[in-house]
């Protein structure tokens, strides 16, 4: 079975072809500055084999249709076809967020599309993109299955005491104001790796799960299912991201407002872009201020001690609220990369049986790695995330 995954940004849109007999690539692709003058398309069939070829596009790229479009022609046409638009068998489309109605992956139907709208007011930024690409899709594959994979579905198992707010009780009902979560897909799936790695049933395993990438979240994940997660209403909650602030007293909103006399869309704008790693040291390429701590620079400092002093604070308050856990599980292109990340999020967290093998964690690898000393209690993994293979097994599952 072929499944083709796709993720529509705003302004582009990442695609990939797996062949779901081996679960393995055929094509990755991105096309970007959908709607600029001058956009673009990079297509690369087979990655990483020795019959990888790459073709890449400037072009003007007027919308997402037209570059969805100019992608399966890559695909399935020219020399460097690696199958007919027939042998495509289904697709899979990330949404961000799936709101209370959506809490599983769905194959859609056209009486949905009333309640998915309703959807994108939960995440404006990211939602319409999702959904408008999914449409495009069904208009170019008009006979395949078509799945939506939400990404806040793995956090449906959180209970009302830890996805509630402490507003007042309309604003949930109303408004549906609640901790929704996101990166749930990347969640689910390291988690369920983890489980396997460590040799026991998902259901009997707690795993506190840790997705560093340049958006940044984590989840307490008890027998299998999500109790927690640092993410909200918004994925602006929780960690100090590349340029989200993650959690701040509330109350800096009036305060700016009063103060500096900024709007609200100001605010939401300086919260989500101007700040965490960035707001603080002008970075948020967490490779950058490495090189900048090696030089001296403060604010860079700064960065990661706040950074990594949120990371540890999190991941003892899921201590707290799992009891028990088997595994602690860093992913994404932080979490995969930065030893020294991963070391400090955990450090001093010895006594309660959290101890890393430095020497082990200095190591790169490209497979999952167990970085924990051989006398920590709690296991600690580093497990590549892969979200596109995650959301290609939820189709396969949907539509099989
Ligand atoms: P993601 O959102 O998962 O693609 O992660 C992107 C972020 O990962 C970048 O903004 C960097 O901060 C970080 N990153 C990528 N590679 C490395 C690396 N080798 N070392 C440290 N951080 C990295």
């Amino acid at each position: 079975m072929k499944i083709l995954v796709i993720n529509s940004g705003s302004s582009s849109i990442k695609y990939q072809l797996l062949d779901m007999d081996t679960e393995s690539v055929m094509v990755t692709g991105l096309v970007e500055r959908i709607g600029e003058a001058q956009g673009s398309l990079v297509n690369k069939t087979f990655p990483g084999t020795d019959k990888q070829t790459v073709t890449e596009l400037d072009q003007p790229i007027p919308n997402h249709s037209e570059g969805l479009r100019l992608s399966i022609e890559l695909i399935c046409g020219g020399d460097n076809a690696v199958c007919s638009i027939k042998d495509i068998d289904a697709v899979g489309h990330r949404v961000v967020a799936g709101g209370e109605k959506f809490c599983a992956p769905v194959m859609v139907k056209d009486d949905m599309w009333p309640d998915l709208k309703e959807t994108e007011r939960l995440a404006p930024l990211h939602n319409p993109a999702n959904l408008g690409g999914a449409k495009d899709a069904m208009e170019l594959f008009p006979d395949v299955p078509h799945v939506l994979v939400f990404d806040t579905a793995f956090h449906s198992t959180i209970p009302p005491h830890a996805f509630m707010y402490a507003l007042p009780y309309e604003c949930y009902e109303k408004d549906n104001i609640r901790r929704y979560g996101a990166h749930g897909t990347s969640h689910k799936f390291v988690a369920g790796e983890c489980a396997r790695l460590i040799g026991k049933p998902a259901e009997e395993t707690n795993i506190i799960t840790i997705h560093l990438g340049n958006g940044a979240s984590m989840a307490a994940v008890e027998n299998g299912k999500c109790v927690d997660t640092s993410m909200g209403l918004t994925p602006l909650e929780g960690l100090v991201m590349g340029t989200r602030s993650g959690d701040i007293d509330p109350a800096v909103h009036n305060y700016l407002a009063v103060n500096r006399g900024m709007s609200i869309a100001d605010i939401d704008t300086m919260l989500n872009k101007e700040s965490g790693l960035k707001g603080l040291c002008g970075m948020n390429d967490m490779r950058d201020i490495h090189a900048a701590i090696e030089k001296g620079d403060k604010h860079a400092e700064l960065a990661l001690g706040v950074q990594t002093y949120r990371n540890r604070k999190y991941v003892s308050s899921y201590m707290g609220v799992l009891g028990r856990v088997d595994a602690i599980v860093f992913t994404a292109g932080i979490g995969e990369n930065d030893a020294i990340v991963r070391q400090k999020s955990l450090e001093g967290l010895e006594n309660f049986g959290v101890k890393i093998d430095e020497e082990v964690n200095n190591q790169r690898a490209k497979a999952p790695l167990k970085i924990s000393a051989d006398d920590s209690l709690v296991e600690i993994w580093v497990i590549p995330t892969n979200e596109e293979l995650a959301i290609a097994r939820e189709t396969k599952s949907i539509v099989e």
